[in-house]
């Protein structure tokens, strides 16, 4: 998109069953992880969290290797569980465990697991329930057979629908959304898979990217408002899905196209077909607006558009919205720094590296105390005082949530000698939670839904601080101007959520 396209200021603001090895992986340390990654428990970094990612391969003679490839470059969907399930149109194969997709896979697991299709699985959690028997893909028996499935996404009507089946019966063993949905299938009067899952997708509501492997079939669905992100991609003959596109490079494939809204693909073993199908007509539709400027890699595209040019117009457009008078601009590494080179290059203000993120902490199996917490946000980021000192700042970032991690980048700069320090917010205020997978506090706990933008300013002990507006958002992500707001969901910014959405309090992830 040409810098044209932008608008003008506002006022200067889851046949047998094989586990591999001895059984399940042996779970790591299942605490939260401190300096790597972001958790939503995790107070003193107060970023959103991410949901899910998902990786499938079709019709490849090493699909278990490629999802392992595939889910390290979706692992900053999710860190706390990884898994794979295989299948050679006789039986399943998978193995899931806690931690990295480094941790929980090696050549010993990895090995056995031969079959041309795979589902993989990075998970997120966001209920504080951190336990293996939640780690996907979830694997079902059920009269048609073995079931595995893995989804990234969050089901609204999850919680009535199993208030519903344990009222008749059916018993969980998992606190996921994912299990509900086995338990429609499993009860389905259809008399095949396709049309068994056809139905059960009729019946839930929210926001899902899915993928069911049975010993003979793969089928993929998106939800009918498209609002997870999920692509299909191409490796010769093989086919390949995953929640973005970065996964299809890392393997040596090809981005094809998105999945539509609605759709169902089924992929037969037996035929080597692939049949494009659906179960709902396109609903408005509704991609997350976060994706584009937080969640997703810089390098994905999603519906044809890549998301580090993206975040450089979301950048651009807040330097038209609100310029100030500055030395240098720094983003807050990493998903800021396309942002912060947007608003440079708009402004002619040279673009520094202000902050750094230190990426070789790992992790640290002692929890702080509240000093040490304070002094966590040190170690994972620093101020350059060589860069910083005595210069009027401006400081990009994606988002304010609490305000608490604001507030400490903030005096990071001024300890290291920052005259100024402007911030500038690459999206509006984050005012409403989200029922669609993404890990955000509760509505009380968002600091834009309580205070005003002077009073977050000042809470966050900032010079100046500006949001990027509506407008300008859905005009620098640039989707065509021809569906309700722009295809996007931006229901945490002004309240408009595509889809009922329930009481607040009785929801999670459907990751869980
Ligand atoms: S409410 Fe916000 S975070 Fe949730 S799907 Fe919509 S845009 Fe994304």
């Amino acid at each position: 998109m040409s810098d044209e396209q932008l608008i003008g200021g506002q006022g200067q603001e889851a046949a047998k069953i094989v586990r591999s090895g001895s059984g399940e992986a042996t779970p790591l340390w299942t605490g939260r992880y401190y300096n790597e990654g972001h958790t939503g428990q995790d107070s003193f970094m107060d970023k959103l969290g991410e949901e899910c990612g998902v990786f499938g391969v079709f019709g490849h003679s090493e699909a278990a290797s490629l999802s392992y490839y595939g889910l390290h470059a979706l692992q900053h969907r999710g860190q706390e569980s990884a898994g794979i399930c295989v299948a050679n149109g006789e039986s399943f194969h998978y193995h899931r465990g806690m931690g990295l997709v480094k941790e929980v896979f090696n050549n010993d697991n990895l090995a056995p697991m031969t079959g041309s299709a795979s589902i993989g699985h990075v998970r997120y959690s966001t209920s504080g329930e951190s336990k293996l028997a939640n780690a996907q893909p979830l694997v079902f028996k059920y009269r048609g057979g073995d079931l595995a499935i893995a989804t990234n996404g969050n089901l609204t009507n999850a919680p009535e629908i199993k208030e519903q089946l344990e009222k008749e019966g059916s018993i969980f063993q998992t606190t996921s959304d994912t299990e509900v949905v086995a338990h429609l299938i499993a009860r389905s009067k259809q008399n095949d898979i396709v049309s068994a899952v056809k139905e059960t997708l009729l019946r839930v509501e929210g926001a899902y990217a899915f993928m069911f492997l049975t010993k003979d079939k793969l089928i993929v669905a998106r939800d009918p408002h498209g609002l997870r992100p999920f692509v299909i991609g191409r490796l010769g003959n093989a086919w390949l899905f995953a929640s973005e596109s970065c996964a299809f490079d890392t393997v040596g494939g090809k981005y094809y196209r998105d999945v539509e809204p609605g759709e169902l693909l089924i992929l037969d073993f037996k035929t080597g077909a692939v049949t494009e199908d659906r179960f709902s007509p396109i609903k408005q539709r509704a991609i997350c607006a976060m994706e584009y400027i937080y969640f997703a890699r810089p390098d994905s595209d999603i519906d044809e558009t890549n998301i580090h040019s993206a975040r450089k117009r979301m950048g651009r457009q807040l330097a038209i919205e609100a310029f100030v008078d500055a030395d240098i601009v720094t983003g807050v590494p990493d998903s800021s720094i396309s942002a912060a080179i947007g608003y440079a290059e708009q402004t002619g203000i040279p673009y520094e590296l202000g902050l750094i993120k230190n990426r070789y902490t790992g992790r640290t199996f002692i929890q702080p105390s509240q000093e040490l917490r304070e002094q966590g946000v040190k170690m994972k980021l620093s101020a350059v005082r060589s860069i910083v000192e005595g210069k009027r700042v401006v400081m990009i970032d994606d988002s304010i949530v609490r305000g608490t991690t604001s507030l400490r980048i903030v005096n990071l700069l001024r300890e290291a000698g920052a005259k100024e320090v402007h911030v500038r917010i690459s999206s509006p205020p984050f005012a409403n939670p989200c029922f669609y997978g993404i890990d955000t506090p509760s509505r009380q706990e968002l600091i834009a839904a309580v205070k005003s933008v002077e009073e977050i300013r000042e809470a966050i002990n900032a010079d100046s601080l500006h949001f990027l507006s509506h407008e300008g958002l859905l005009t620098a992500i640039g989707r065509p101007n021809v569906e309700v707001n722009r295809g996007l969901c931006t229901a945490c910014f002004d309240n408009r959520y595509p889809t009922p959405v329930p009481d607040e309090a009785a929801l999670g992830c459907g990751c869980d």
